[in-house]
């Protein structure tokens, strides 16, 4: 996707701190972080969102969140706990239609954030 800004960060167009790049994944800091942890993990291949996923995707979704749980550990996170974002869709307020795993942690939140 010549003009997607998440494609072009995971083409290096971008700069960006990338934080993981294996051959499905690249997960990078949020450049607004809601949190002291605040990572977008992305897959590789563009897909805009959760609505485009079907049952061929399910190895998209399980990279994403193994992904998750191997940053949260590095980050120290993972026994305080985090929260993992799926925005899908103008009611979600999602800004950035390459699917994307917000992994947010590092402070105590609430329902709303
Ligand atoms: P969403 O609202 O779920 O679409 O989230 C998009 C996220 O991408 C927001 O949290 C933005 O702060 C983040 N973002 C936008 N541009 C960049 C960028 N150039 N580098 C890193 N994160 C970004
Ligand atoms: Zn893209």
């Amino acid at each position: 996707m010549e003009d997607c800004l998440f494609c072009k960060i995971i083409r290096g167009e971008i700069p960006s701190e990338i934080l993981l790049d294996t051959e499905q994944v690249c997960a990078f800091s949020d450049i607004n972080p809601q949190t002291p942890v605040h990572i977008i993990i992305v897959p590789k291949k563009h897909v805009a969102g959760v609505d485009e996923l079907d049952a061929d995707s399910r190895e998209v979704v399980g990279d994403l969140v193994l992904a998750a749980n191997r940053l949260a550990r590095e980050k120290g996170i993972a026994e305080s706990g985090y929260r993992l974002v799926l925005n899908c869709g103008p009611d979600a307020g999602q800004t950035v239609f390459h699917l994307h795993l917000h992994l947010m942690g590092g402070r105590r939140m609430g329902a709303q954030g």
